[in-house]
């Protein structure tokens, strides 16, 4: 029985004959359902299109579907000594991409942001021995393919490794989480923030969303919350979720700022 893509927003769901009705995670209101309507290929449809592009972005590792498909993010590798962790990912695992991860050392996690972007996670999983899944459980009704790697941390922090570290900060999801890397960024720290903190487009500062594609901000308490859980965080560079857009550096100082100019833009102090 063949496994199915969403069209829209490339989550993957159980192998069936037929194709689901309905997404959730293009239903709820942070999405919106393809103007055409609902629709789901088989993974051999979508690999027939879209191929994977493995390349570098900024130093790291990552891989995102050729042409670009679904929401369009792209996964990052980060390499340690005993393999690596994979940042968030991408809606197809191809014979092609698996052999490119191993060549990097091959995959021993997999850390997701929140469920835009929770993809072909089980294959990318099954493919190097089941390796966990760390999704935030307060985001467990989003998982449309639930597969046995996938383990539903709970809490702020959770440690994947001496240096790399997960952050629950909320927002865009309950769940919603930024992954931090002490020795990211030729050890000056990097924030991996997939949209939790969305990295604009003058790649020099950040902004905050409830919903993207449908407009809704976050009020003031959220963006202090997600504030807080990176302020002891040292990091230099912040990667965002699509190729290329990343802070480079300074970036600790542009996300302070972001949250200051975030907050002003919705007070309701009438001097701005
Ligand atoms: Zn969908
Ligand atoms: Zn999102």
């Amino acid at each position: 029985m063949p496994s199915w893509t969403c069209e829209q927003c490339g989550a993957q769901f159980p192998d069936s004959a037929a194709p689901p009705h309905t997404c959730p995670i293009c239903e709820d209101e942070r999405q919106f359902v393809n103007w055409k309507g609902q629709r789901f290929l088989t993974r051999e449809a979508l690999a027939q299109t879209h191929k994977l592009e493995c390349r570098d972005d900024l130093g790291v590792p990552g891989i995102a579907l050729t042409p670009s498909f679904a929401i369009g993010q792209r996964a990052l590798l980060l390499r340690e000594a005993d393999g690596c962790v994979m940042w968030d990912c991408v809606p197809l695992a191809t014979r092609e991409g698996i052999d490119h991860v191993r060549s990097l050392g091959g995959l021993k996690a997999i850390a997701i942001s929140h469920p835009h972007y929770y993809g072909a996670v089980a294959d990318w999983s099954a493919a190097f021995g089941d390796a966990p899944v760390y999704l935030h459980g307060d985001d467990r009704a989003f998982v449309t393919r639930p597969h046995r790697a996938i383990v539903p941390w709970t809490g702020d922090n959770f440690a994947i490794s001496d240096d790399i570290s997960l952050v629950r900060s909320g927002g865009h999801f309950a769940g919603a989480t930024m992954l931090h890397w002490r020795r990211g960024a030729n050890g000056r720290g990097a924030l991996f923030a997939g949209d939790i903190a969305m990295v604009a487009m003058d790649r020099r500062s950040v902004s905050f969303m409830y919903s993207y594609p449908n407009y809704i901000p976050l009020n003031a308490a959220a963006v202090r919350r997600i504030a807080s859980s990176v302020a002891q965080l040292a990091f230099d560079r912040i990667y965002g979720a699509w190729w290329g857009r990343n802070i480079e550096s300074g970036a600790k100082a542009a996300f302070d700022a972001s949250v200051v100019r975030y907050l002003a833009a919705i007070s309701d102090d009438s001097a701005r």
